[in-house]
């Protein structure tokens, strides 16, 4: 769909990354940490600098202390500690839990590691008319396929693509249903800032019970709106970290290190992300305010930096289209690109969703919000 965007000189609100600068203060934090000569192989783990502050903001935030050398690692971004967490847990065969619609990249993982990815899709609550109104976990299909043979069960909150987040109680629901199993859990929270109106974001390192058997999963790219940077962490108990490095160790071994020295000094000052969802929750209203004039049916976005639509009831006749064949339709007629969220599916539901980015400057959604009002 960016390809699609860029030919088609469309307003691109389909692939997630902000269109503005992220902070100058930032910069000059990596810059510094070069003209410091912090120019070699950090350590295989992570610079201790950047593991404390991780460390630190994680106990401030949720209350549970990792210890920053056994059990933080920094990566090159959330994608290569999904990848290296699925290599280092999953032997040909496993069965590995994941809920569609799913980032990208489980699945490929989970293949790559000769697991078995075992596929339950979110339930899809409609409104009277048949529009789609919201999603909910499918607590009935997950105890169906949760058993002794589940290696791994990957969840992601909040949600790409749909928006949504888990609550205390589904945390709970969770640990029910893996307590007598030898499952371990991948928590994807690469979106952890970005949850709205007030609202706790429910991080597995709340959690007492599954924080013992989970990996952690966090990306800076999001958070301080530098995707290009690809620097993450994954945190998970000391027994897991240490199969985690192993792999680490080969696939990886070091995550840039300026890039490192100018973070871990950005993370000593909370506001950069205490802000984050006040920040985020304006541009959120802003785009939802635009779009309740058009025919699109909006869905809750209680998190992330996307707002899911279902365009079955808009005017124009389009409204039959896949969602594949929409977006299309939408990038190369109307002139902004979205995303299917039938792609994010093995074999492509259909429900006549689509997600937009809102990570974007106001003009930008502005004129994108131009395009899309006689729909
Ligand atoms: N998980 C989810 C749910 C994502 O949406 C993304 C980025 N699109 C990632 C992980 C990967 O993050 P990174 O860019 O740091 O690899």
């Amino acid at each position: 769909m960016s390809a699609l965007a860029a030919k088609h000189k469309a307003i691109n609100l389909g692939q997630g990354f902000p269109d503005f600068p992220c902070d100058r203060n930032l910069i000059a934090s990596v810059n510094d940490a070069m003209l410091q000569n912090h120019n070699q192989y950090p350590p295989m783990i992570g610079i201790p600098e950047l593991r404390n502050g991780i460390a630190k903001k994680i106990h401030s935030l949720h209350g549970h202390l990792y210890d920053a050398d056994s059990e933080i690692t920094i990566t090159a971004g959330g994608t290569q500690g999904i990848l290296t967490t699925v290599l280092c847990c999953v032997s040909p065969g496993d069965e590995v839990v994941i809920i569609e619609p799913a980032y990208d990249s489980y699945r490929p993982s989970i293949e790559l590691a000769g697991g078995k990815a075992i596929a339950v899709s979110l339930n899809v609550l409609r409104d009277n008319q048949g529009r789609v109104s919201s999603y909910e976990i499918p607590w009935d299909q997950l105890k169906k396929v949760i058993n002794s043979k589940t290696r791994l069960i990957m969840i992601n909150t909040p949600h790409n693509p749909t928006g949504m987040v888990w609550q205390r109680s589904d945390l709970n629901k969770l640990a029910e249903l893996v307590r007598g199993t030898n499952a371990l859990i991948l928590s994807d929270e690469v979106y952890e800032h970005m949850v709205y109106d007030g609202a706790q974001h429910e991080s597995i390192t709340r959690h007492p019970e599954l924080v013992n058997r989970s990996f952690l999963i966090s990306s800076f790219g999001k958070t301080y709106h530098v995707t290009g940077w690809k620097v993450g962490y994954v945190a998970a108990p000391a027994a897991l970290t240490k199969e985690f490095r192993k792999i680490h160790q080969f696939n990886v071994f070091t995550v840039n290190t300026p890039m490192q020295f100018g973070l871990s000094q950005y993370l000593s000052e909370p506001k950069h992300y205490l802000n984050l969802p006040s920040y985020y929750q304006a541009k959120r209203d802003f785009f939802k305010a635009g779009l309740q004039k058009t025919g699109f049916k909006l869905l809750p976005t209680p998190g992330t930096y996307f707002q899911c639509v279902d365009y079955t009831g808009i005017k124009s006749p389009q409204n039959k289209l896949n969602e594949a064949d929409f977006c299309t339709w939408l990038t190369t007629e109307v002139g902004v690109a979205a995303i299917p969220v039938s792609a994010f599916y093995e074999k492509p539901v259909e429900s006549g969703v689509v997600r937009f980015c809102f990570a974007k400057q106001e003009q930008t959604l502005t004129e994108a919000l131009n395009r899309l009002q006689n729909l």
